[in-house]
C-alpha cells in the first residue's frame, strides 16, 4: 500500500469537506451523504466486527452503520469511511467486481486491504481537515488535553483524534491503543520515527513494563475512563538505545475495554521549514487537481 495513495485519500476527504462549505468543526458526514442523495440507515449487525457498509444498486447508493456502535464519534467515522468508498477514485469499480455490497470494518485496523485503509484516511481527512486541526492544536507540543479538546470539537473518537493530532503535529508523538497486556494498535508521527531506531509495536505484542501496563491491570481504570500521567523513556517502550524522557499520558476508553496512551516529547526532530518537507507538500499539491478532475 503506497503512502502516496493514502495521503491522496486523506487530501480528497479534506477537499470534500471544503467543497461542501465546511470551514469549522464539526463536519457532518450524514448531511454530506444526504446532499449526494445517499440513504443512510442504521442496521443490526449480522457479523461480529462489522461497522457498516455501502450498497450500489443501479443508480442508487445506500450506506448503513451497525446499531451496536454506541459512540456517536464512531458512527460518524463509519459513515465517513463509507463515503470514501463512494467518492474515492476506483473504489466503486473495485467493490462492484465482486458484489454490489461492501462490508467494512472501519477504525484503523492494521493489516486490512488497501481500499479499507484509503477509506479510513478519507474519513479522517473529511472529519478532521489539516487546517482545522492546526487551529486547535497550534504550533506547540500536544498532549492528552489537546486531543480531548480536538475530539470534542470535531466530534470524533479519542483514538481517531489522537492519530490525526500526531499526523498534524511537528512534535514527536506516538499513540498506542492497548487491551490488557497487549498492544492493539500503534501509530508514530514522522518526527517520532526519526528519534532513534525503534522497534514497531505490532498488534498482539506484549506491552513493555510501563505505566500503561500497570494501568491496565485494574479493569476499573479502563471502564471508568480514568486518566494517569507518568514519565517514561523511549528505550522503555521501543527497546532502542536512546534514553530520551517522554511523557506517558493514559486514558481508559470505557466500555470497549481499550486504553489510549499518548507518548510525547519536547524534542523537535524535524524542522518545519525543512526543504524536503516543503517539496513533498508541493508534489502532493501538484497532483491534487488531477485526481479531483478524474472523478
Ligand atoms: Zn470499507
Amino acid at each position: 500500500m503506497s503512502k502516496f495513495r493514502i495521503q491522496m485519500a486523506r487530501r480528497q476527504g479534506e477537499q470534500k469537506a471544503k467543497e461542501m462549505g465546511y470551514d469549522c468543526f464539526p463536519i457532518d458526514p450524514f448531511a454530506i451523504a444526504e446532499a449526494e442523495d445517499i440513504v443512510v440507515e442504521p442496521k443490526a449487525p449480522d457479523q461480529v466486527g462489522v461497522s457498516g457498509g455501502i450498497i450500489f444498486h443501479n443508480d442508487n447508493v445506500g450506506i448503513f452503520y451497525a446499531t451496536n456502535i454506541k459512540s456517536e464519534g464512531f458512527r460518524r467515522f463509519t459513515v465517513a469511511h463509507e463515503l470514501g468508498h463512494y467518492f474515492l477514485e476506483g473504489h466503486p469499480e473495485e467493490i462492484l467486481k465482486t458484489a454490489p455490497i461492501h462490508i467494512s470494518k472501519a477504525g484503523f485496523s492494521q493489516g486490512t486491504s488497501s481500499i479499507e485503509l484509503e477509506a479510513d484516511h478519507f474519513a479522517s481527512g473529511l472529519l478532521m481537515p489539516t487546517r482545522l486541526v492546526g487551529e486547535v492544536i497550534g504550533g506547540s507540543r500536544i498532549g492528552l488535553d489537546g486531543i480531548v479538546a480536538l475530539s470534542q470539537l470535531a466530534e470524533c473518537s479519542l483514538t481517531a483524534s489522537a492519530i490525526r493530532a500526531a499526523e498534524c503535529s511537528d512534535y514527536p508523538m506516538a499513540v498506542v491503543v492497548s487491551s490488557g497486556d497487549k498492544v492493539a494498535y500503534a501509530f508514530m508521527s514522522e518526527s517520532f520515527k526519526t528519534l532513534d531506531k525503534l522497534s514497531f509495536l505490532r498488534k498482539g505484542v506484549l506491552l513493555p513494563h510501563t505505566h500503561t501496563l500497570q494501568f491496565n491491570r485494574d479493569p476499573k481504570n479502563v471502564e471508568y475512563s480514568r486518566t494517569v500521567c507518568g514519565e517514561t523513556s523511549l528505550s522503555q517502550w521501543f527497546s532502542c538505545r536512546r534514553c530520551l524522557a517522554l511523557d506517558e499520558e493514559i486514558i481508559g476508553l470505557g466500555g470497549y475495554g481499550f486504553t489510549l496512551t499518548v507518548l510525547s516529547s519536547e524534542e523537535l526532530a524535524e524542522d518545519p521549514d525543512d526543504e524536503a518537507h516543503d517539496e513533498q507538500e508541493q508534489l502532493v499539491d501538484s497532483w491534487t487537481p488531477k485526481f479531483a478532475r478524474g472523478r
